[in-house]
């Protein structure tokens, strides 16, 4: 049977190399409840980001969507700022929606930035990640999603700081600026610095939705001095020393435009970043939640390992509760319950491999506290050597 010309045929691949004639992305539209829910598999807590989040990305779409509708109303971009302490889900928010609506997404580390010409990544390089996902495909790359994390570390430095060379404050932020708002970028396909004789691929960044992300540690006291100066004609005292406080993530989400440009960021990047979402510190109740809940849960990971070597693994609540405890204890969020139980669980997992199967492993209060081994039922017992 002569053979079919299929999609892996040499003229495809020349194609590649060229030019290839890119199919056309689309992205299906999908209500905002439906956002919200598909976040709440995955995403414990932060309702109202998560809201907030849901309506912002139903409207990014639809006006990319409808852009055949016609009106003599422009609909402006709505890129998404998302705040608040480290470990509570913004780079997971972020994510989980890219995975839902089948876009392309990239996470860029804004403190690897630095003004063209510097020693340091071109802001442009978020784009050639984004192009390297879409597998080059230009016209997915330009409906995708890019998370920019640590964006409140591009902050002009304070007036009284030395004014050297500001090369990573408001350099970065003006190139982002172009980039958050709008434009054809030329980039080169395989990242690192532009140079003349290379051959550059443009990029419309007008339909990319970005999420930047950041801690903001010392926007609160900022937000606190214009509140009580507004409420009380004076300065209440500092709440620094305690970010995870009620007041700490209810101080947040009064921010207003103006406490962001005191941080340091410039007011045409907080104009390209309309939506503003703050993220809470996550209770004992969500660390919890979180252990346990969402698809693809931590305690449900570590299960499966151990379900890998014919080994059910069990958890005492008491025994979860302590993980929280001292997960909380070191001020990262729920990136934190990971370290934990693979510090808890490493012995464990080194010695399992030599053991007579199959059983049940118990993980008890004490056994994390060191008081005593883990309990074990009678059918696991060590090889003989
Ligand atoms: P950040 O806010 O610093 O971007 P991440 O989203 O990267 O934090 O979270 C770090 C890890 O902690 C994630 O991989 C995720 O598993 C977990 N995590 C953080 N917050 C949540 C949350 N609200 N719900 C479920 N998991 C979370």
């Amino acid at each position: 049977m002569p053979n079919k010309p299929t999609k892996n045929s040499n003229l495809e691949i020349n194609l590649l190399e060229d030019e290839k004639p890119q199919e056309k992305f689309k992205v299906t539209l999908q209500k905002p409840s439906k956002i919200k829910k598909y976040l709440d598999s995955y995403v414990v807590g932060q309702e109202r980001a998560k809201k907030s989040i849901s309506v912002a990305v139903y409207n990014h779409y639809k006006r990319i969507i409808n852009t055949s509708y016609v009106s003599d109303i422009e609909l402006d971009k709505s890129n998404i700022l998302l705040i608040g302490p480290t470990g509570t889900g913004k780079t997971l928010i972020a994510q989980t929606l890219a995975r839902f609506l089948s876009v392309p997404f990239a996470i860029a580390d804004a403190t690897t930035f630095t003004e063209a010409g510097y020693v340091g990544e071109d802001v442009e390089n978020i784009l050639v990640r984004l192009l390297q996902v879409s597998n080059y495909n230009v016209s997915a790359a330009e409906r995708g999603i890019v998370y920019i994390d640590e964006i409140d570390k591009v902050g002009r430095k304070s007036a009284s700081a030395s004014i050297t060379r500001d090369v990573s404050g408001e350099g970065v932020q003006q190139a982002l600026l172009k980039i958050l708002e709008g434009t054809i970028s030329n980039v080169p396909p395989k990242g690192g610095r532009k140079h003349p004789e290379q051959s550059l691929v443009s990029i419309d960044t007008s339909n990319i939705l970005f999420i930047c992300g950041g801690s903001f540690s010392g926007l609160e006291n900022i937000i606190l001095k214009r509140t009580s100066k507004g409420e009380l004609g004076f300065n209440s005292s500092s709440i620094s020393d305690n970010p995870k406080s009620f007041e700490g993530n209810h101080i947040f989400k009064s921010v207003i435009h103006e406490d962001l440009v005191e941080f340091g960021i410039i007011p045409e990047l907080i104009g390209r970043l309309p939506i503003v979402s703050t993220m809470s510190s996550l209770s004992d109740d969500e660390m919890l939640k979180i252990l346990t809940d969402p698809k693809n849960a931590l305690i449900s990971q570590y299960k499966k390992l151990f379900q890998m070597e014919n080994v059910i693994l069990e958890f005492q609540e008491k025994a979860l509760m302590k993980i929280v405890n001292l997960a909380q204890k070191r001020n990262s969020g729920a990136r934190a319950l990971r370290s934990v139980l693979e510090q808890i669980l490493m012995d464990l997992m080194y010695d399992v491999p030599d053991m007579v199967k199959p059983g049940t492993i118990k993980i008890t209060e004490d056994f994390i506290l060191g008081n005593s081994g883990p309990l074990i039922s009678k059918t696991i017992k060590k090889k003989s050597a």
